[in-house]
């Protein structure tokens, strides 16, 4: 047992933890090792903030969902294609290949975003966690538009 470990061993002790195991619900008191003695799960002192569904990450999961809009608008129109042994239609799918190009980069340059929207005003956050919540629709309508224009 590394000191580290005997250190891990004492806090987990003074704090008097008095309640189950996290995994298998063993009633714990005072645990002097790391180890639950019923299911060897390893005992954690963690500080962690409760997860919390920010405006980023509505924004993050509205172009996720229009990514898979587009994907199943490709996959369908490639079943079509197989289905009927027909020429790929370059006219859809060229359109929906951009979007999804396009929905890809928009995603990654979300990501490096995430400090700098962080730093946004309230009305901003909302207004993006908004849009993001609209987007797959968006995506979704624009791309039966393009199709039925496109035909
Ligand atoms: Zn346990």
């Amino acid at each position: 047992m590394s000191v580290a470990d005997i250190q891990k061993n004492t806090q987990l002790h003074s704090l008097g933890y008095d309640g189950p195991c996290p995994v298998c619900g063993f009633h714990l008191k005072n645990p002097t090792y790391n180890n639950c003695p019923e299911c060897g799960h390893e005992l954690k002192l963690v500080i962690e903030s409760p997860f919390r569904m920010t405006a980023w990450l509505v924004f993050l999961m509205g172009l996720i969902a229009s990514i898979a809009i587009c994907v199943n608008q490709i996959c369908l129109l490639m079943v079509g294609v197989i289905m009927n042994g027909s020429n790929i239609p370059w006219r859809f799918l060229f359109p929906e290949l951009s979007a999804l190009l396009l929905l890809f980069v928009a995603t990654a340059v979300w990501r490096l975003l995430f400090n700098w929207f962080a730093r946004r005003s309230k009305t901003t956050r909302v207004v993006t966690a908004f849009i993001g919540c609209m987007l797959p629709f968006a995506v979704f309508y624009v791309e039966v538009v393009f199709i039925v224009l496109l035909r």
